[in-house]
């Protein structure tokens, strides 16, 4: 029997009305696509936690399926309980549970009694039942707090124990990171899907922050380039598309159970890399070639 692959687009609450609207049109263009549903991330300590369910009702008032993340770093147990009831009012039956980060500066004394997303995951449970579909974070080069990796690994197959149903990656560029952490993930008796990650490239400094916010390692063939490219943001995107399109080529083909992607609010590059694999899907030619004919890739 061979399972559904799960395709999703992960967004963060918009700021302003304008952003708002924005949005809107990004998941209207995305959902043609046909994903599984559209994920809302949660500032951690709750300070987004009003953007996040407005952004949930927006999309789940269209009619699609919204899957809200939620922190436990800073809140309170009653806090958890009364959003996890209006979730569950709203009808939404899918969430993504992390520990979150405290904002620099602050003391473990504000870190709340949620240590950890595996104590979140064992509270949703505890409280819900099965209601939700629980997602829960997976670091193919792992946690940057984490002591050793095989700390990190089993830190995720307790939250697995605790009841997560699937994973979804930070995101990487070396696929091999993320085999490996599948393997040993299963050596570990972890039989849930663990989702890619994918970071569209659109900026070359934006991209740096992350991977240096995060410790993502970003290989220097691909850094190189995107900073040869200098100003050129259409040879950045072109280059961009191409790498992260082989990259979700290779993950698909190695067996991923599917890709969630970091939108960043933006619909053109996940689009874009969807559509040059759902051509490579229905066994036609997949054209790499960049989208504007201005740009280099090399
Ligand atoms: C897909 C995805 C979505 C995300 N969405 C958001 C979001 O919406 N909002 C947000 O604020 N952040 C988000 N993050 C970032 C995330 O909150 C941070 O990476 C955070 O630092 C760790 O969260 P976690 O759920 O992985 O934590 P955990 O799984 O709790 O792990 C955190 C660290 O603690 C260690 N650890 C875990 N359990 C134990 C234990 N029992 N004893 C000792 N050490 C332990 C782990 O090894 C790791 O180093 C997201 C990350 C991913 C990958």
């Amino acid at each position: 029997m061979t399972t559904k692959r799960c395709f999703s687009f992960e967004f963060f609450p918009p700021r302003t009305p304008e952003g708002e609207e924005k949005l809107r049109g990004v998941w209207r263009e995305l959902n043609a696509l046909g994903p599984e549903f559209f994920s809302v991330t949660f500032g951690a300590g709750g300070s987004t936690r009003e953007g996040t369910l407005a952004t949930v009702q927006a999309i789940s008032a269209d009619g699609l399926v919204a899957a809200p993340h939620l922190s436990c770093v800073g809140a309170s147990i009653d806090g958890i309980r009364e959003l996890l009831a209006t979730y569950r009012n709203m009808g939404i039956r899918r969430l993504v549970l992390l520990r979150g980060d405290l904002p620099s500066g602050a003391g473990l004394a504000s870190a709340g009694p949620l240590r950890y997303a595996s104590d979140l995951v064992r509270l949703v449970r505890e409280e819900s039942g099965d209601w939700f579909h629980i997602d829960v974070a997976a670091y193919p080069e792992f946690h940057p707090q984490a002591r050793t990796p095989a700390d990190d690994l089993e830190a995720f197959a307790a939250k697995v124990r605790a009841g997560a149903n699937s994973a979804i990656t930070q995101f990487f560029f070396s696929p091999d990171a993320y085999l490996r952490f599948v393997e040993d993930a299963r050596k570990l008796h972890v039989t849930v899907p663990i989702v890619p990650g994918i970071m569209p490239i659109n900026n070359y400094m934006q991209l740096r922050s992350f991977t240096e916010k995060s410790a993502i390692d970003m290989p220097r063939w691909i850094e190189e380039r995107l900073r040869g490219f200098g100003d050129d943001s259409a040879s950045i995107r072109a280059f961009g598309l191409d790498v992260v399109t082989r990259l979700c080529e290779r993950l698909l083909a190695e067996g991923a159970p599917g890709l969630h992607f970091y939108t960043l609010n933006q619909a053109l590059a996940s689009a874009e890399i969807w559509r040059r694999l759902d051509l490579s899907a229905r066994g036609e030619k997949v054209s790499l070639a960049p989208i504007n004919k201005q740009a280099r890739v090399f």
